[in-house]
């Protein structure tokens, strides 16, 4: 295994700034967002007047002028990195958009800016002290952090984030990090079935359930939300407005005590679901790369719940999974741990596939928990026997293809001895076996995201 391989990581770590800090930095959030603002309608105006596209590095010289500007002066007492930053963001935004790969930017609107970048300059040593915790920032201070793992690798960027709980954070950006030496395990693969409601089934027939406090949390968030809608609507009654009909725009509502307090709730809510539905996905993904040298995985979009649903609901169902996010940890971990990724079509009929003769259950509906194969007689737990499947499907992928990481690299320059390398394809359910090379391979990249945007899915139930 190449011994210079070496990887980018990110280390989120909880900050405690000084009270002056934060006034400090909430200002500089808003100024964020003034300055999104700002660039939007530059952008606009340019457009509308003569044409004119402005190009991110128009923005940037303008910027300078606006900073320089009597009536905007109050901008050069804040750090310009993180504008610097901003700007270029904006510049993306709008690049996507042109692409067709993301939704027209939009200005932001008043508190939704909680976040800042500054780039680490690797010309200043000592910016970040990860001994005792502790980082500079220009224009804010040191700001204190508490130490929970080492930070290898080359420090390269900060985004310091307030969440909706207060609580703030700082996420470093590192690259240079050695690789670990990867550690080969018993079992060649695991596939893994992602459900509904944050379950995973693992084809070694552990199931691995979310947080059971997570129901119970996500019913409070919901009743909370509701009593705030109707403070929201009788607040807006006492200025003589109709919730019910259309509000004019620029209506502003003083908030009562209670209904601040319940705003209160509801962030600090937020922050507690998110942070155990985190805890979930990492056990997970860390049990899924100490378990097996191969991982199986489906794509995005979980399997035939398009039409069936309601948008909101199918919507809700995804970001609940979060399959993106687990599909990232995935990717990173096994590039940490020397695993292989393998990512089965989410068109594979996973679920109604028996694993043991291979028939097809076409009559097979969501809601069958456990069916029974017409063929052999074999009684099936659902996810159980579709995680079975994804691990065989994965496997037999990976024969035919070699991972993405592989097929890249030996179109290039280093493929040595890479591909003699055979996998042994067998299922490995309930017998260990073991991959019959040294793992040579490195995780495959995140796929473009070409796939999400064929339209709705085709109704084919996985
Ligand atoms: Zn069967």
């Amino acid at each position: 295994m190449p011994e210079t391989h070496t990887l980018e990581r990110a280390y989120r770590v909880r900050l405690r700034p000084k009270p002056e800090q934060v006034r400090m930095l909430s200002r500089l959030f808003g100024a964020r967002r003034f300055v999104w603002n700002w660039a939007h309608r530059r952008k606009d105006e340019a457009w509308r007047t003569d044409g004119t596209k402005l190009s991110g590095v128009d923005l940037s010289r303008e910027f300078t002028q606006l900073r320089q500007a009597p009536e905007t002066a109050w901008l050069s007492s804040l750090p310009r990195e993180p504008f610097n930053q901003t700007l270029r963001d904006f510049d993306t935004a709008w690049r996507n958009f042109f692409a067709g790969r993301a939704k027209r930017p939009r200005r932001k609107k008043f508190g939704t800016v909680m976040s800042a970048r500054f780039t680490l300059d690797q010309r200043r040593p000592g910016l970040v002290d990860i001994e005792s915790g502790s980082v500079q920032l220009d224009g804010i201070g040191r700001i204190r952090f508490r130490v929970t793992e080492p930070m290898p690798g080359r420090l390269r960027s900060v985004t310091v984030r307030r969440d909706s709980a207060g609580r703030w954070f700082a996420t470093f950006t590192a690259d240079g990090v050695a690789i670990p030496e990867s550690v080969l395990v018993a079992r060649s693969a695991i596939g893994i079935d992602l459900g509904l409601k944050e379950t995973a089934a693992l084809s070694t027939g552990e199931i691995i359930r979310a947080p059971k406090h997570l129901a119970a949390k996500l019913s409070r968030l919901r009743r909370y939300q509701r009593s705030y809608a109707r403070q929201r609507d009788a607040a807006l009654l006492r200025i003589g407005l109709d919730s019910k009909k259309a509000i004019p725009k620029g209506t502003r509502i003083t908030p009562s005590n209670r209904m601040r307090r319940q705003k209160h709730r509801i962030g600090r809510l937020h922050a507690q679901i998110a942070d155990a539905r985190r805890d979930h996905q990492h056990r997970l993904t860390h049990r899924a790369v100490a378990l097996a040298n191969v991982v199986c995985i489906e794509d995005l979009n979980i399997k035939g719940m398009t039409r069936s649903m309601g948008r909101r609901a199918f919507r809700r169902s995804v970001t609940d999974a979060g399959l993106g996010e687990i599909r990232r940890q995935l990717t990173y971990k096994a590039q940490w741990t020397g695993r292989t990724l393998s990512v089965v079509d989410r068109f594979f009929p996973s679920s109604k596939t028996c694993s043991e003769c291979g028939a097809i259950n076409a009559g097979l509906k969501l809601a069958d928990r456990r069916w029974t194969c017409v063929s052999c007689g074999t009684d099936h737990d659902r996810d159980w026997n579709a995680a079975i499947n994804i691990e065989r499907e994965g496997l037999r992928l990976l024969a035919v293809t070699g991972p993405e990481g592989r097929t890249r690299r030996s179109r290039g320059t280093d493929a040595q001895g890479e591909d003699s390398c055979a996998i042994d394809t067998s299922p490995s359910v309930g017998q260990p076996t073991s991959l019959n090379c040294e793992l040579a391979y490195r995780a495959a990249p995140p796929r473009p995201t070409r796939t999400r945007r064929n339209g709705p899915a085709r109704r084919v139930e996985g």
